[in-house]
């Protein structure tokens, strides 16, 4: 039933725009730049089942879009898990390689705000990929990685422990 496809009709640009939504270039609702608690109260839709309690977190149910947050860690995801698979000497080729990897998925991060901030955020010199081996382009991504969380008030991440978070599992 309509219920259970809330996000159906949201191709439409809304009149009134609930908190925290924001907008994409094309100044329509950005679905992969909003949290998927905003998204639901400007489509007055219900998450999961029609039957959720009203106090209940709305759930992304996992076949839809991402959302800003299930899009982040998708993709912190796959980045930490490059670093994880990453030769420990990289040839020069790679390295080149690797920063304009980076470069590239900062223009094309598809939240368009947090693509922003971390291309300005790339921009400083002391933040400048670092790729030359395993170990330095994994804490390299942890740093990138706390520089969000800082921004959002998330607690920082130990970069000693990305090899066992991201590689090795932990320590027992
Ligand atoms: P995530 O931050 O997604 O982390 C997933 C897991 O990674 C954690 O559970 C933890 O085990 C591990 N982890 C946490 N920190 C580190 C670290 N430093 N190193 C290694 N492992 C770690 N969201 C916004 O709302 N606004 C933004 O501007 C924004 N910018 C982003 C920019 C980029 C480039 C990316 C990739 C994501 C961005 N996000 C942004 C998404 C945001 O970073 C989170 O992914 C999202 O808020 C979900 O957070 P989470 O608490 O589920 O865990």
């Amino acid at each position: 039933g309509p219920a259970e496809h809330p996000e159906d009709k949201t191709e439409a640009v809304p009149t009134k725009l609930a908190k925290g939504v924001v907008l994409g270039p094309d100044g329509k609702p950005c679905r992969t730049c909003t949290d998927v608690s905003s998204w639901f109260a400007m489509t007055k839709g219900k998450a999961g089942t029609s039957a959720a309690k009203p106090a209940a977190p709305p759930v992304l149910p996992s076949d839809c879009p991402p959302d800003v947050a299930e899009l982040g860690r998708s993709s912190w995801t796959l980045l930490h898990s490059i670093t994880a698979t990453y030769p420990t000497a990289p040839s020069p080729q790679l390295q080149t390689e690797t920063r304009s990897f980076i470069h590239t998925f900062s223009k094309l991060y598809p939240c368009w705000h947090c693509a922003s901030d971390f291309q300005e955020w790339l921009k400083v010199d002391k933040n400048a990929p670092r790729v030359s081996s395993r170990d330095e382009f994994g804490r390299w991504m942890c740093e990138a990685h706390n520089a969000v969380n800082v921004k959002l008030g998330k607690n920082v991440f130990d970069c000693n422990k990305w090899e066992e978070r991201w590689r090795t599992g932990w320590k027992d």
